[in-house]
């Protein structure tokens, strides 16, 4: 299900995955029919708990996603029904293996509701309700635990606060506002459980600030009806920060991975029982990080302060920049390019590795790199495509290769997170003020584009995306950090237009997914992140031309703000959907100039030229012909060569045939 199965005669495509909430998890997202029926399948969750009660004995606890929200988080499969209305069929199940556990001997059991802390319509709530009070009936002896997280409750505090359950959890790190409320609304008997230590993150819990929730809650409840927790599942943080000898001892007494949270979540208790020793050994970590050096860059802080509304504008606006652009690169209608990278084959990850660990000279591992760049250069001319890339062979990450180079991060050992199934990511670490020492693509993208008289386009990753895809400091807000990034990746981009390099492309892949969950929440992140974005392609000439790309997102919701983001070119994922994507576009009126994918480079398929024909009429239907671009729908690291060449070569004749076959205003 999870993989697809392509064999004896049988072809079924693999289930769609997505990110769980906002985080970088990924799961299989579960399909509904209309005439679905439910029953217990697996022994998984039984045969987990019983291994769990060996080790842990009674106070194992075995958690499950909520009935609710393993709907909400599905999908309908077929038209003319709404997956909620299998509640009623599925809560009797609920039910079933609330009691086999209880049977096993579990005591406490968590039903996970992140939908909880969303924006819920009435029927949502009604459902919430309904199960609830359903399984209530069903089962009695047990003591459930209804958690939400990532977001708080708001609107929803009422309908959460009355569950008929023992205990609900609340997540006080993202939203630590909800807990006056909450407990303002608390009925007699409902125990609360409080979420303060940060499952998401990767740093030591400030103590007092978590003393001040839990003392509170204890005076309005008592402390028996008060649970000290972290604020969601561990999952999303690395394991033990022990075996990471290589990090600076100074910061790493202020980190804490999920083994270390553990220990706080004992801590809080022995603090809340008297033990003053523990919390000042956590004020003196603390404070050591409010003052220290290694974070704090006054240099930093003052140009960031400094930033200005010009900074983020660029000089002239876009239809002035369109026309220098056409002179100054003179590039057919339906100009072709790809988004970066090209196949990281085996020996590429071969020469890192022997680089890394010492059988490679710097100058042979350089050379070899140049050898593969030289190579794709030759190749992408001979196919003819239009605007080149350099292949980002000496890239291990888009995000890691600039961490790598940026002062203010740092990369742990082992510090894996589940990204999915058995693939994990090892995010970097952002512990302080960002800044760049040194030029960071410049010698690559200039050795690239002194191989060939064709347009070389500079590769970096932006800000957001940098943001995004890294453990951040969680003492100073996101738009902060960002904004340092940013001018750290604006000097980058400057330095490339003074190396000469006419186009540059600045990756905002994960542009969307830091869109805050609840709908009352989401009114300041576009505008910061958009106005990140703009300060790092606003230090240039007019005569420069600035690309971004972004993976496949709901741009529906945010088009303005990706106008507003002022690129010259955008380049986006639109095959899977038909280029239905570009109905926000179009809708919009979006003004600049867009590559919408015309092949999906998610699957090994080589998508023919006519097919590829069909998707530019379409997109041409949609948006001014001359302001579209021929690509693929994302970067090619994953694929395989022998696809990549055919799928390519395909898509330059279909690019072709839609120069006769459309007719272009304003290019000849
Ligand atoms: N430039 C990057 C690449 O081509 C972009 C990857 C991405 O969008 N995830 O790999
Ligand atoms: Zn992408």
């Amino acid at each position: 299900m999870a993989r697809g199965y392509q064999r004896d005669g049988l072809d079924i495509t693999a289930m769609e995955m997505t990110k769980w909430m906002d985080t970088n998890y990924h799961y299989i997202v579960p399909e509904f029919t209309a005439r679905q029926s439910f029953k217990i399948q697996s022994e998984k969750v039984f045969n987990e708990y019983t291994a769990a009660r060996k080790i842990l004995g009674e106070k194992a606890k075995p958690v499950l996603t909520g009935p609710v929200s393993y709907l909400l988080i599905g999908k309908e499969k077929e038209a003319g029904f709404d997956r909620i209305d299998l509640i009623t069929s599925l809560v009797p199940v609920y039910a079933d293996i609330i009691k086999r556990l209880q049977q096993q001997g579990a005591q406490w059991i968590q039903l996970d509701e992140p939908c909880l802390a969303l924006d819920l319509s009435a029927k949502e709530k009604a459902a919430f309700e309904y199960a609830y009070r359903a399984i209530a009936e069903q089962v009695n002896g047990v003591k459930l635990l209804v958690a939400t997280y990532f977001e708080g409750l708001l609107d929803n505090t009422q309908l959460a606060v009355n569950l008929p359950v023992t205990a609900l959890h609340i997540d006080l790190v993202r939203a630590p506002e909800q807990l006056d409320e909450v407990l303002a609304l608390m009925p007699a008997t409902l125990q609360l459980s409080l979420g303060v230590i940060d499952g998401r993150n990767v740093w030591k819990n400030d103590y007092e600030k978590s003393l001040a929730h839990i003392h509170k809650a204890a005076a309005k409840l008592g402390s028996d009806r008060v649970i000290i927790a972290p604020s969601c599942s561990l999952l999303h943080s690395p394991i033990d920060l022990d075996g990471e000898t290589a990090i600076d001892p100074e910061i790493k007494n202020w980190m804490a991975f999920a083994k270390q949270k553990l220990q706080e979540v004992a801590e809080l208790k022995q603090i809340v029982a008297g033990n003053q020793a523990l919390l000042d050994a956590n004020k003196q970590a603390i404070n050591s990080r409010r003052t220290s050096q290694k974070v704090h860059k006054q240099a930093v802080k003052d140009r960031v302060a400094a930033t200005t509304d010009a900074d983020a504008t660029r000089k002239s606006a876009f239809p002035v920049r369109q026309q220098l652009h056409r002179e100054r690169f003179n590039l057919p209608a339906f100009p072709t390019t790809t988004i970066g990278s090209f196949p990281q084959t085996d020996d590429i990850r071969q020469l890192r590795a022997k680089f890394k660990k010492g059988d490679l000279t710097l100058a042979q591992y350089e050379k070899a790199i140049e050898d593969a760049t030289i190579e794709v250069i030759r190749w992408q001319e001979e196919l003819g495509l239009d605007v080149l890339v350099h292949g980002e062979f000496e890239r291990n990450d888009m995000v890691e290769y600039f961490g790598e180079q940026l002062d203010g991060f740092l990369f742990t050992k082992n510090g894996w997170v589940q990204s999915y199934g058995s693939r994990c990511v090892k995010p970097p670490v952002i512990f302080g003020d960002v800044s760049r020492p040194q030029d960071m693509t410049v010698r690559w993208i200039t050795f690239a584009a002194q191989q060939t008289r064709k347009q070389m386009k500079g590769m970096l990753t932006g800000p957001v995306t940098i943001l995004q895809w890294s453990f951040v400091r969680d003492d100073q807000p996101r738009d902060v950090t960002t904004n340092q990034i940013a001018l750290a990746i604006r000097d980058e981009v400057v330095a490339l237009e003074k190396a000469g390099i006419g186009i540059i492309q600045i990756d905002e892949a994960a542009i969307r997914e830091g869109l805050p969950l609840r709908k009352a929440k989401r009114a300041h992140y576009p505008d910061w992140a958009v106005k990140a974005f703009r300060v790092t392609a606003s230090g240039v000439q007019d005569n420069t031309q600035i690309h971004t790309h972004m993976c496949y997102s709901e741009f529906n919701d945010i088009i303005e703000h990706i106008a507003a983001m002022d690129a010259d070119v955008i380049t986006i994922e639109t095959s899977r959907s038909q280029m239905e994507l570009l109905h926000a576009f179009a809708h919009f009126d979006y003004p600049n100039e867009i590559g919408p994918g015309v092949y999906d480079i998610h699957s090994p398929r080589v998508p023919g030229k006519d097919e590829m024909v069909s998707l530019l009429t379409k997109a041409a239907d949609l948006l001014p012909a001359q302001n579209l671009w021929v690509n693929p729908d994302c970067g090619l690291k994953t694929r395989k060569w022998p696809e990549t060449k055919a799928a390519l070569e395909n898509m330059v004749q279909a690019a072709k045939a839609a120069r006769e076959l459309i007719s272009v205003a304003g290019i000849a």
